[in-house]
């Protein structure tokens, strides 16, 4: 007899197994199927995000920060340190330890949840049945009265220049590389571009960064990303913008990037180069042709505001679906699925979903930005207070940027989020705080800012 669940749950990234948790905490049945196997063999939950994503990136984000703290900062502390050495082989254990600690927190988290976590590939077929084959045993065929499909997506693959996993890479190999490169080429100022570029750049590493876009940061405010891109040139990254790149030849020790920008055709030799271009929705093998589902033209699963799929009962959360490709999305969908399922009412507002770049210093926004609202129409008044004049900011030897804040001229709302500026005005912050830079921009909103002139 074959065995049935009130929800089956493909994929235990922070989608799928966020999804299954909040199923089984309404007191389903619930399976977790997946399949993600880690460099050391060994499978694993957690998906992208804690294998090789958010984790290990902000994880190698932390360790070569404090180098680069250590080696430029701590002199103006009055800390004497000698020469300060970088062993990559302990950074790269601790990397390895904390992914191994946090993924197996989530089997841990799916016993305590009564979650049956199942390792292997899971398949939808149609009558929402999903065939499950294990990495040993038997294929089975699993009876679910929900299905929630959460494969998220891998990284985008230029024809010109394929991934080989030594000389070529993708961002997981990134974060797994043993020996700092003396130099390191990156196609794409994207997020991952920025982070494990500036990674790579604190521990020594000469980066050139090749961007196709004109616009540096193109999706973020434009104040936020002049004064980011000043810091990344400051600390050495090599952004070339406008960058069209053609070709990359291989030799035994380098790589050569061929591209073209708006001084004709140039081209750069590097130890190593990681192409991080974008991220497509992986759904190799997930639903038979006759399961129902429908992927858009761009190979998203075709979900509703609600991430309903057109199949009753199917369910589809995370990166295989449209909007952004960010843990926390997937994970607020996963629980809004789960909670629909369970008959809850639930919705998601999509408006406020908040972006970071875990560079130095971070960048960070939600809302809209200002030239989306000038786009609007919508008459608009902008307060901004740079770091430079908060006392916290000075302390910590952290004075790059700013707090930009824009809200509505007709009725105070702070824009693509709600609140009007005025309850951020009449916040109490704790002093010295870096959120006192939030209180000092909405008050600059009405040119009422008390530690920065007003302009
Ligand atoms: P995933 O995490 O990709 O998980 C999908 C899982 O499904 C995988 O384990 C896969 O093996 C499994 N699977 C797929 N198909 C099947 C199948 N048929 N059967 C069984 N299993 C299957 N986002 C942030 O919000 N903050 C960050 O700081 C951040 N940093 C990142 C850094 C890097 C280098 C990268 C690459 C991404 C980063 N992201 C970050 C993005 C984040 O990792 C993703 O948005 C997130 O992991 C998506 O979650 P998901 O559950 O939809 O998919
Ligand atoms: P991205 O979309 O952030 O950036 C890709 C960049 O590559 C863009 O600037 C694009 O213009 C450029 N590009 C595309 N094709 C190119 C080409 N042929 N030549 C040169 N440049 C080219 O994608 P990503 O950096 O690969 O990240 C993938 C996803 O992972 C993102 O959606 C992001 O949300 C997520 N992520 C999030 C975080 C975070 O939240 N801190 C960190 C890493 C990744």
């Amino acid at each position: 007899m074959s065995r049935s669940f009130d929800v089956v749950v493909i994929g235990a990234g922070p989608a799928g197994y966020i999804a299954a948790i909040r199923a089984a905490q309404h007191g389903m049945t619930v399976a977790c199927i997946d399949e993600w196997k880690n460099r050391d063999g060994k499978y694993a939950f957690g998906g992208t995000c804690l294998n090789a994503g958010c984790i290990p990136s902000k994880a190698l984000l932390e360790s070569s920060e404090l180098y680069h703290r250590a080696q430029h900062e701590f002199k103006k502390h009055g800390i004497q340190t000698g020469d300060v050495a970088m062993d990559i082989a302990t950074m790269q254990k601790r990397r390895a330890s904390i992914v191994r600690q946090l993924t197996g927190g989530i089997a841990g988290l799916f016993k305590a949840n009564k979650v049956e976590g199942l390792v292997g590939h899971g398949k939808l077929l149609a009558g929402r049945k999903v065939e499950f084959t294990p990495v040993s045993g038997d294929v089975e065929t699993i009876d679910a009265k929900h299905v929630v499909l959460a494969s998220g997506s891998s990284p985008i693959e230029l024809p010109i220049a394929p991934f080989d996993g030594v000389q070529i890479i993708d961002s997981w190999d990134a974060l797994e590389i043993e020996a700092v490169p003396e130099t390191l080429g990156v196609v794409g100022a994207g997020v991952i571009g920025l982070e494990l570029g500036s990674v790579w750049a604190r521990l020594g590493s000469k980066v050139t960064v090749l961007e196709a876009m004109d616009d540096f940061l193109f999706m973020a405010d434009r104040d936020v990303a002049k004064a980011a891109a000043q810091e990344f040139q400051k600390q050495g990254l090599d952004i070339r913008l406008g960058a069209k790149v053609s070709k990359a030849v291989k030799s035994k020790n380098n790589v050569t990037v061929s591209y073209a920008d708006s001084s004709g055709e140039q081209s750069i030799d590097v130890e190593k180069l990681i192409v991080a271009v974008g991220r497509r929705p992986h759904t190799d093998d997930l639903f038979s042709d006759d399961a129902g589902i429908q992927l858009d033209e761009r190979g998203f699963i075709v979900v509703n505001e609600s991430c309903r799929t057109r199949v009753k009962g199917v369910y589809a959360v995370g990166d295989c679906v449209r909007g952004p490709m960010l843990a926390h999305k997937g994970s607020e969908e996963g629980v809004m699925a789960a909670d629909l399922i369970a008959g809850e009412v639930a919705e998601m507002n999509y408006d406020v979903i908040p972006s970071v770049l875990y560079t130095h210093p971070e960048i960070a926004w939600t809302g809209k930005t200002e030239a989306e609202v000038k786009a609007s129409g919508r008459p608009y008044k902008v307060g901004s207070f740079p770091f430079m004049a908060s006392g916290r900011a000075k302390a910590m030897e952290q004075t790059a940027g700013m707090v930009k804040i824009i809200a509505s001229k007709e009725d105070d709302e702070i824009l693509g989020i709600d609140p009007d500026t005025e309850d951020l005005q009449r916040t109490i912050h704790a002093h010295p705080s870096l959120a006192e830079a939030v209180h000092e921009a909405a008050l600059a909103v009405d040119k009422k800012a008390l530690n920065f002139p007003n302009k």
